[in-house]
């Protein structure tokens, strides 16, 4: 089917499927073509690309993929979708769907399996209920990625591209660069949200991605307790207290500094030495 995205056509594929919005999945459908021609416009998709999408739904925003990339593997963890997506999406041959937790998915072997595309993107309209999860997955991972375009609530998306630290967004600005694209009404879905969602994209830098993961690890230890200093958290876990005065001060850092008042960098030097 053409244009799935489309109120009428969205519609009859759930009449003629008898499908009805999964709550517990974060189903809501995109309706508008517009909006979904300018989700894929953010991932700037390339010759020889594949695009991981996840949760395609019922196929309204891969359809628009699938005219743009190479490849597309749509990932989604409802298997009433077999039949619907291999309905909506028969005429894009280029489209693969798995039927998978997304956050089950080994991204390493995922790359390793694609390594014959010149470039790899994720795009999601996330469900809404595991947005951070999934989003830490994919900040944190090693593979190589050219960039992340997701739709979120925007409230969350606003957080996100703030000045706000957390060890998310700083994860985000380690690996990439955050932006906030545009605001999306919650009158373009069925059914319809209770808040307005936004559209946020990271384009990854090339750099060394090794230790992604324990760095992360060690920012969560850093805000802990948000109250509380870089100091007394990293005393959490820090085997040799003295050690720990050390590195602080060779850092230059106040051990009576909060986490939210350390720079990006800082908090590299830091763990760098610890
Ligand atoms: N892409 C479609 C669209 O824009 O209309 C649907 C987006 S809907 C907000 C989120 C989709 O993610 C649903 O199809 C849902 O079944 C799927 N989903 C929920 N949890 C998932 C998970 N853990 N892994 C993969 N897909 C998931």
């Amino acid at each position: 089917m053409r244009d799935i995205g489309k109120v009428n056509h969205t519609l009859e594929i759930l009449d003629r499927f008898e499908l009805q919005a999964k709550k517990s999945f974060g189903q809501n459908f995109l309706v508008d073509i517009n909006i979904i021609r300018n989700i894929v416009e953010c991932a700037h998709i390339q010759e020889n690309t594949c695009v991981v999408e996840i949760g395609p739904g019922i196929g309204g925003l891969t359809e628009y993929i699938a005219r743009s990339a190479k490849k597309v593997i749509a990932y989604d963890i409802d298997e009433r979708l077999k039949d619907v997506l291999a309905y909506s999406l028969s005429e894009y041959q280029n489209v693969e769907v798995r039927l998978q937790d997304f956050l089950t998915v080994d991204l390493q072997a995922l790359a390793e399996e694609l390594k014959e595309y010149d470039h790899f993107i994720i795009i999601s309209n996330l469900p809404y209920y595991i947005t951070s999860e999934l989003l830490t997955k994919i900040m944190i991972s090693s593979i190589k990625m050219d960039c992340f375009v997701g739709m979120m609530q925007k409230e969350v998306a606003l957080k996100l591209t703030s000045k706000e630290k957390s060890p998310l967004r700083l994860m985000m600005d380690y690996v990439g660069e955050v932006k906030y694209e545009f605001t999306v009404t919650a009158n373009v879905f069925i059914p319809k949200p209770k808040v307005d969602s936004a559209v946020i994209s990271v384009t990854f830098k090339e750099m060394n991605k090794e230790n992604l993961n324990d760095f992360y690890r060690f920012l969560l230890v850093c805000f802990k307790q948000r109250r509380k200093t870089i100091y007394n958290n990293l005393s959490l876990t820090a085997q040799d207290k003295d050690k720990l005065k050390e590195v602080l001060k060779t850092c230059n850092i106040d051990p009576k500094l909060r986490a939210e008042q350390l720079s990006l960098d800082q908090f590299k030097e830091l763990y760098d030495l610890i």
